[in-house]
């Protein structure tokens, strides 16, 4: 079955009770059991296991094409109970251009609780050969990464994991599965916040692991939702599962917006510099046209000023929503900075850009109006 197929029937089938073909909502935290005290419909208590979840875990699973998948609560849990299925004293190998939220949990939580974390850029694979220690079980990174754009070679940070025993865990939630496939390319975990392009409408938090193989290391991280308790609602399973039925022709639509913008912004005499991995004169373009199929819907760019040119140009624009977050059908561009806190390494005047599914010429007029327009 190809993707876009996937997409629509993964985890949709027909109600046998009603013959409903939208699924139905489970909102029952606990299920009967037999009088003999089995639980032969399989569900037990709404943490353990919910019918909205096993969908939307099946549905996930076979869209990244991994064995299993597991569905947490924000892709934010999803990303802390893989760190938290390590040991504490357990090395683990992150990008340095990670969401800044990432980022946090691996210095503000993590660390505390014993992990050790090198950050480098994994871009730089001999700068990722130091960063090598004996305990080193999990090199992690984002490609395209938040929110510089940096691409990583997927497969060959995936044969240096191999070759030390370590895993080598991809955050796929830029891309998606339709755009990039991080499992087939060597990654053994893929993570997503399927708050973005899986949810699609900006309205519901979710996140989810999805494992290449069902091992002891994906058993664990089964338990920790389970017992930790992070798991979605029901009605947010279902928003996001409702989401993935159009995901195939979202993205198809966000990346062809997307790289019309980025050629638009790169040629404007009032832009610096654009990162989009589309562009020719991006450093990662060969691995990109390797490894993903179109380039996606997020970019980001420096405006020609400072911070105060940059915020003053976000208030000009009339169609794009200033607000964070990313992957709805809205576009949104933030102040990447001022969003990420004291700490923040991204310049000053870059902006992160999610486009949207608005027309993509509207977009370009809104955008070449408050460069060009100054009040
Ligand atoms: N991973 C990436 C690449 C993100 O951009 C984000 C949020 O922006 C997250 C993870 C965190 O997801 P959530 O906000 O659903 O916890």
């Amino acid at each position: 079955m190809k993707i876009e197929t996937k997409a629509i029937h993964l985890g949709h089938e027909v109600d046998p009770l009603t013959g409903a073909i939208a699924a139905p909502l489970h909102l029952s935290t606990t299920f009967e059991r037999e009088a003999d005290g089995s639980y032969p419909r399989g569900h037990i208590y709404t943490r353990l296991s919910n019918p909205n979840r096993d969908a939307l875990e099946k549905c996930l699973a076979g869209l990244e094409g991994g064995e299993g998948a597991v569905a947490f609560a924000s892709g934010l849990a999803a990303i802390m109970n893989v760190f938290q299925a390590l040991s504490p004293n357990d090395h683990v190998i992150a990008s340095q251009d990670l969401y800044h939220g990432t980022t946090h949990i691996l210095q503000d939580i993590l660390e505390p609780w014993g992990l050790q974390v090198s950050f480098v850029d994994v871009t730089d694979l001999d700068q990722l050969e130091g960063a090598i220690q004996e305990n080193t079980k999990i090199i992690y990174f984002e490609t395209p990464s938040n929110p510089l754009l940096k691409i990583t070679d997927i497969s060959r940070v995936a044969a240096i994991a191999h070759r030390i025993g370590a895993l080598c865990v991809c955050d796929n939630t830029w891309p998606t599965p339709i755009l990039q496939r991080p499992l087939e390319l060597g990654a053994d975990i893929v993570v997503h916040s399927t708050t973005k392009y899986f949810g699609g409408h900006s309205d519901v938090l979710g996140g989810a692991v999805i494992s290449k193989v069902k091992d002891a290391f994906f058993d664990r991280i089964r338990m920790l939702q389970q017992i930790g308790g992070a798991v979605p609602a029901p009605f947010d399973c279902w928003l996001v599962l409702r989401g993935i039925q159009t995901l195939c022709c979202r993205m198809k639509n966000h990346s062809e917006s997307a790289f019309a913008i980025a050629k638009f912004l790169d040629k404007h005499p009032n832009v610096e510099k654009v990162y989009y991995p589309g562009l020719a004169n991006h450093p990662g373009h060969d691995i990109v046209l390797k490894q993903m199929s179109q380039f996606g819907g997020m970019l980001s760019f420096q405006i020609k000023g400072d911070k105060e040119e940059a915020l003053a140009f976000t208030g000009r624009l009339r169609i794009i929503r200033r607000a964070t977050s990313l992957g709805g059908v809205e576009s949104l561009i933030e102040h990447r900075a001022s969003i990420e806190g004291p700490q923040s390494k991204t310049p000053d005047n870059l902006l992160r850009f999610s486009v949207g599914l608005e027309n993509v010429d509207d977009l370009l007029t809104d955008l070449d109006e408050a460069l060009t327009k100054k009040e």
